[in-house]
Order: C-alpha cells, then structure tokens, then sequence
C-alpha cells in the first residue's frame, strides 16, 4: 500500500531553496546596489503560459528580484523575437531571459531560443547550455532536470553505479535529465517512442524518470521494487505520466503530482537567475 513516508516533497524543498535566494538577492543589492532582473517573453496568449509567466515573476518578486515582462503578439515572426530576444541580451540591466513555450507553430523555437546568450539561459534552453551540462562545465541546466537533481541530493539517493532509465528525449527534459544522471555516475538508459519492450527496460531502473507527457503512462508493474521514481509528467488535470497509486507501492521514494517536480522547475529558475545576476555584476555568493 501506499504510505506517505516515501514522498519526496519537492514543495517544501522549493520554500528552502527560495528563502536562501531571498538572502542571496539582498546580499547582491547590498554589495553592488542593483537588483537583479529576469525578463519573462511571451508571444501570443495562450491561458496556461499566461499563467505560467506569472508564475514565474511572482516568485521573482518574492525574492526581491525585479522581473519585466515582454508580450508580443500571436502572429510574431522569428526575425522580430530573435530582435527583441538580442535587443534584452545586450541589455546590461537584464540578467536572465525567458522565453515561454510553446511558441506559436510560425516561429522557429530553436532559433529564438538560441538568440538567448548563455549567460543570461537562466532557463537552460540553449545548445550552450546542453553543451556545459553534458561536458561537467558551469553553466545553467535545463529547469526541470536540473530541479529533478536537486531533489535527489536533497534525499541522499546515491546515484553512482545506479541503472537509471529516462522515458523522453525532448530538449528540454530527457535528454538532459540523462546527460545530468550521466554526470552523477548513474548508468542510463533513454526511452523513446520507439524504445521496444518498455515495461522491461523500466523493470530495470534503480532510478525511473517519465518525461512523457502521457497521463498515468507509467505502470505499478513496470517498477522494480525499492526504485526511485520521478514523475515529471503534468498533465491536463494535475495527473503526473505515472500510475501514481500503484507505483508508489513498489517505490522507496516517489514524486507526487503536484507538489513534487513542478514546484522545483520555477524553484530552479529562480535560483539560477539569482547565480547568474551574482556572476554578472561580479558578487562573490559563495
Ligand atoms: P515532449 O517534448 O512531448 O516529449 C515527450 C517524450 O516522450 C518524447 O521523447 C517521446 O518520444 C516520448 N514518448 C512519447 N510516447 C512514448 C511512448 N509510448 N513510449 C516511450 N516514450 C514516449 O514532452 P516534454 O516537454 O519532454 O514533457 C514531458 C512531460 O513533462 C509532459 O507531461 C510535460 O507537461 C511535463 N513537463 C513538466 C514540467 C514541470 O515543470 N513539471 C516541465 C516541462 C515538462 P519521441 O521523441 O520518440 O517522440
């Protein structure tokens, strides 16, 4: 049965992890007396990236960090975004970039993400940024993943040696989950869609990320016992891409949905902002 006992509480350790930004983002305005900034771009209205842009500035706020937002209209084009994305990168008062997406289908997204410099990826989208996570090199990671390794050190899952299978190999969340999983020592094996005998290869994660975008995808029985499982997944109707109940049963520490990955995403945002307003205006966190 499932008990609570194996949860990972990725809420919590977002409010940690937020209020030791919020000391961080004083000691920056007192040592070089600018607040940092995080610029949010958003094209078009779609309801849920409305909302998660405001998302996202609320907790920059609340930090005590400035945020600025850029709308600009559905029918956008890539020269313009690519303009208006390089026009903030050489803006010395902006210290991190995000572009939320999906973008509208005429927009080339990879190209717009990467108008972005790499000092101000705060969001981790870029090549540059794929390429300092895979190579060990500083640099921001990719959100999600780089939340979803925040949350294994905070429960001390050791990872060295460890078989860990990552289902997804999007840009943004699979594949750099397994370069980060790499780097930790981990052995790892990335599914996709078309990955044959699903269920066996999962059998055989010590560690199991779904990054799938599937509701309840992930099956009980697909769980080796003790395992560490992350859902990554938020679906429709906050329903993570794992059979939460059942997995749970086999697992030695789970992520629930909510309140396990998702809040770590923005938590992650905002912290690798605050680092990269620090290394901008040359403040010394450590
Ligand atoms: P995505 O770009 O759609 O990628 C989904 C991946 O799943 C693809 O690599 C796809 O394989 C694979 N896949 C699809 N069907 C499969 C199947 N039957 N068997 C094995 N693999 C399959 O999605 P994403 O952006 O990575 O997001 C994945 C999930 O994470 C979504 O639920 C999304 O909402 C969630 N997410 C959450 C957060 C957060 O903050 N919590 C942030 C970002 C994303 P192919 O490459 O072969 O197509």
């Amino acid at each position: 049965m499932e008990t609570t006992s194996n949860l990972m509480d990725g809420k919590a350790l977002a409010k940690r992890v937020l209020e030791d930004c919020k000391e961080k983002v004083a000691r920056i305005i007192a040592i070089s007396g600018v607040t940092p900034c995080l610029v949010t771009v958003l094209v078009g209205a779609d309801p849920a990236s409305v909302t998660y842009t405001a998302m996202k500035r609320k907790r920059c706020e609340a930090v005590g960090m400035t945020s600025m937002k850029v709308e600009l209209p559905a029918e956008t084009t890539t020269q313009q975004l690519v303009d208006q994305i390089q026009s903030l990168g050489q803006d010395a008062a902006v210290h991190g970039i995000l572009l939320q997406h999906p973008v509208p289908s005429q927009v080339d997204e990879r190209a717009a993400f990467e108008a972005i410099p790499g000092t101000k990826d705060v969001d981790g989208v870029t090549m540059h940024s794929f390429g300092t996570t895979s190579f060990g090199l500083p640099g921001f990671g990719s959100c999600t993943p780089a939340g979803i390794m925040t949350l294994l050190r905070e429960y001390e899952v050791d990872l060295t040696g460890k078989h860990a299978v990552v289902i997804g190999r999007s840009p943004i969340l699979g594949k750099p989950m397994a370069m980060m999983l790499l780097q930790a020592n981990a052995t790892v094996t990335i599914c996709h869609s078309r990955t044959q005998d699903l269920p066996s290869l999962v059998k055989q994660g010590d560690v199991v990320v779904a990054a799938v975008g599937k509701p309840n995808f992930v099956q009980g029985d697909w769980i080796q016992d003790g395992a560490v499982v992350i859902d990554a997944g938020y679906n429709p109707g906050n329903v993570g891409d794992v059979d939460f109940q059942a997995a749970a049963s086999k697992a030695s520490l789970i992520t629930p949905v909510p309140g396990g990955v998702g809040p770590m995403t923005i938590t992650t945002l905002i912290q690798q902002t605050v680092e990269g307003a620090a290394r901008g205006l040359g403040v010394d966190l450590t």
